[in-house]
């Protein structure tokens, strides 16, 4: 009797999963950019990029950034009025609304590696994904190359830009410290995040454990002012 109750359970579950990986394969078309990070899907469907950030154009509160310009037009030069397929990280929309995700040409250009691939945004460092590593690493090639923003920067802004180590820390549930791997007072729960994170959330170093710590620095670009959190060596 049981069994006859739990295949079409099965089924079921079958047919999500065939489904979630058919729907990975649908086209959309990109109908408008907002800016160099943020697209326009048919149906009005707005997608920010996953990982990648780009110098502010359209954000009423702030100033237009350096290159902010140029980073516009280079994703609307790559993907405005074409077919475009999307791929989703451990989160599908943020708290704007906006659905999340990879963006794939057809030509199979991923998008959002290509932006920062050719210097037009920054790796995003304060959530861990998927291609973390990679678009960290597509960044500092492009700091090296000097291509797209980084193309503008003095030696010594390039130096100081370039120590971008963002390490991996503890935390627990209910604790207000971060933690190196190991320490003991990580035995009931033990939670990965960025010292970045970890610092942006008000977390404070374990006196015991003394895990890696960070100062901020600020640089210019040009006539524009940005800080940094540089790895305490
Ligand atoms: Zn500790």
């Amino acid at each position: 009797m049981l069994m006859k109750v739990k295949v079409p359970v099965i089924a079921i579950v079958c047919l999500l999963v065939f489904s979630l990986a058919q729907s990975q394969e649908v086209w959309r078309t990109c109908i408008a950019v907002i800016d160099g990070d943020t697209i326009v899907l048919d149906g009005n469907e707005r997608v920010r990029l996953i990982g990648v950030d780009t110098p502010e154009t359209k954000d009423p509160r702030k100033p237009v950034q350096y290159f902010g310009r140029q980073a516009y037009e280079f994703t609307k030069r790559l993907v405005e009025g074409l077919k475009v397929r999307l791929g989703y990280d451990w989160n599908k929309k943020d708290k704007y609304g906006r659905t999340l995700a990879y963006v794939y040409l057809e030509d199979g250009t991923f998008l959002n590696a290509e932006i920062i691939k050719r210097g037009y945004g920054f790796a995003y460092r304060h959530f861990l994904f998927k291609y973390y590593d990679e678009f960290k690493r597509y960044e500092r090639e492009a700091r090296e190359k000097a291509i797209g923003l980084w193309s503008n920067m003095e030696r010594q802004e390039l130096l100081v830009a370039n120590d971008d180590d963002n390490p991996i820390v503890y935390v627990t549930r209910t604790g207000k410290k971060y933690h190196r791997e190991g320490c003991s007072a990580l035995k009931s729960s033990k939670i990965p995040i960025t010292l970045k994170e970890a610092y942006e959330r008000g977390y404070t170093p374990c006196a015991l454990c003394n895990p890696p710590k960070f100062r901020k620095v600020n640089y210019q670009i040009g006539a524009f002012q940005y800080s940094q959190f540089l790895l305490e060596r």
